[in-house]
């Protein structure tokens, strides 16, 4: 997969995606990441990329014949992706299907965002990363990545890691357990002891269905309906 991020601040690539997991997968080639210094693209020497609103009000917006021309320049296909607070909220069914894609083009904003038109004009998707404000979406960005880069072939150990995982199935994950057997008078539950898989299994499904039940009304909703279907 090739990833390509239109950002004012490319020092913050790879970030935390140099490391671990994901840094293995760039440094071995199954993904690559290029930066695009939107500022490069600015028609002043101060490297201006943003102006008031119009219409007035607080802050400052990306201009459109800016990153417009950092687009022409770079854009050459693909999902485009700008995150934003006012985006479709990332869950892990949009990032098994990010996984899928050759070509990732990632517009990361500060300030207030960006003007709209240069967004319509691409055909830019607004994504969220969740129901909060950050500064700038060079965060939000790595976080979507990390989650699709993870996905993308051979990069995670074991294949069937992700299939139990939470989101999977609607379901959360059953707790986990390691040595010691009995830690400070806490006991590991005797049945994963046990060398029992079938007990084992159907143990961690209903230690899945409890804790989504309790804590994620609304997954539950969706994993009793997937159930009659
Ligand atoms: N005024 C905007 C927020 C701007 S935050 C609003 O109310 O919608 C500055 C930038 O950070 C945004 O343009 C976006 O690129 C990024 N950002 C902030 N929170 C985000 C989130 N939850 N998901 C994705 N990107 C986010």
């Amino acid at each position: 997969m090739k990833v390509k991020v239109l950002t004012i601040f490319p020092e913050l690539f790879p970030g935390f995606l140099g490391s671990s997991l994901t840094g293995k997968a760039l440094d071995d080639g199954k993904w690559s990441l290029e930066t695009v210094n939107i500022r490069n693209y600015a028609f002043d020497k101060h490297g201006s990329v943003d102006d008031t609103p119009a219409g007035g009000g607080a802050g400052m917006v990306m201009r459109p014949d800016v990153l417009g021309a950092a687009l022409k320049e770079n854009y050459s296909g693909g999902r485009l992706i700008n995150m934003s607070p006012r985006g479709k909220p990332l869950n892990q069914k949009m990032v098994h299907e990010l996984a899928k894609e050759d070509n990732l083009t990632i517009i990361c904003s500060r300030f207030e965002g960006i003007d709209e038109r240069v967004l319509e004009a691409y055909g830019a998707e607004d994504v969220s990363i969740g129901d909060y404000i950050l500064t700038g979406g060079e965060q939000a960005a790595q976080i979507m990545l990390d989650a699709i880069v993870r996905l993308l072939p051979d990069v995670l150990g074991n294949a069937e890691s992700v299939e139990d995982e939470s989101f999977e199935k609607f379901l959360l994950e059953y707790p986990q357990y390691t040595k010691p057997a009995e830690w400070e008078g806490r006991c590991v539950p005797d049945v994963l002891l046990s060398g029992h898989h079938q007990k084992i299994k159907d143990c961690r499904l209903e230690q899945s269905k409890q804790v989504t039940k309790v804590r994620r009304p609304d997954l539950w909703k969706k994993y009793l309906d997937s159930e009659k279907n």
